[in-house]
């Protein structure tokens, strides 16, 4: 059961040329991440901790998941992953054992990138602590925090976690020495969905005349996410109507069809 919860990538495959739009969020991750992890004895020299932990924020789909991916990649670093909602659990002490597993797996696969997706579940804000539920999840982030702070058992780990509600967060884990690197990775611009267009439109067939700029100025609230399923269903469109090239209009359908899924799923979840 373990292992099935946490997600282990010994090579994740994504690197930072696929991710588009949000440059200077990848430089500070980098930054963050990557010297302590290539030279953790500059940080000895220097005698100066290494950043603790970096918090990811921002609404779903924004390319969270991608940078610590890519920054585990860059350090040749395992990629272990594990969201929130999985430390979740009924019986005491439970969440707790995950959270020391999920250390040692690390410890074993050093260096490593932890990465704790939906982090908000076990550290949300809470206005009734006293039901036991909560007390075990509160447990559970205790954990958590104490893993951290053990920074000379830490070893080469570096510990990344996201989050779609920033506000909800308990603010005692932003605390120095904790998540003390927030770095907000908002919906792309313009010209970040250009870029996330033309990354992501790499490998298809496209027609000469499509104009990126002029899609992104359609596709104006749309994520990287939503851009990545835009292009896979005008590839699709192309192929229902036996066309290997992809043309403008299938991406202006695509964007229709997305846009109304979405609507559709907004509506069950009300
Ligand atoms: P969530 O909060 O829902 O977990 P996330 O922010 O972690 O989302 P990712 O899992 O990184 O989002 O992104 C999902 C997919 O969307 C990626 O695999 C990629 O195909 C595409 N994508 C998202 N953002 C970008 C981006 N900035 N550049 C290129 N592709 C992107």
């Amino acid at each position: 059961v373990r292992a099935r919860v946490m997600q282990v990538e010994t090579k994740p495959d994504v690197s930072y040329e696929d991710i588009g739009g949000i440059d200077e969020q990848m430089e500070e991750v980098r930054e963050t991440v990557e010297l302590p992890l290539k030279s953790p004895e500059m940080f000895d020299e220097v005698g100066i901790d290494p950043p603790s932990g970096v918090l990811l924020y921002g609404p779903p789909g924004t390319g969270k998941t991608m940078l610590a991916k890519a920054v585990a990649n860059q350090t040749d670093a395992t990629f272990i992953k594990m969201a929130g909602s999985e430390l979740v659990h009924k019986f005491i002490g439970e969440g707790a054992k995950l959270v020391r597993d999920l250390f040692e797996l690390a410890r074993q696969h050093q260096p490593a990138v932890i990465f704790i997706d939906e982090i908000d579940a076990i550290a949300s804000k809470r206005t009734d602590s006293k039901t036991s539920g909560d007390a075990e999840v509160q447990r559970t982030m205790m954990q958590l925090l104490a893993e951290m702070d053990g920074f000379e058992e830490r070893g080469d780990i570096s510990i990344i976690a996201a989050t779609n509600r920033f506000d909800m967060l308990d603010r005692a884990i932003l605390r120095p020495g904790r998540f003390d690197r927030l770095i907000e990775v908002p919906k792309p611009d313009a010209e970040g969905r250009e870029l996330i267009f033309e990354i992501h439109t790499r490998g298809m067939n496209v027609a000469d005349d499509v104009d990126f700029a002029a899609l992104a100025e359609l596709a104006d609230n749309a994520s990287g996410a939503d851009i990545k399923a835009i292009c896979t269903e005008a590839g699709m469109f192309a192929i229902r109507e036996d066309r290997t090239e992809i043309r403008t209009a299938d991406f202006e359908n695509a964007w229709e069809k997305i846009q109304h899924e979405e609507d559709e799923s907004d509506e069950v979840s009300k």
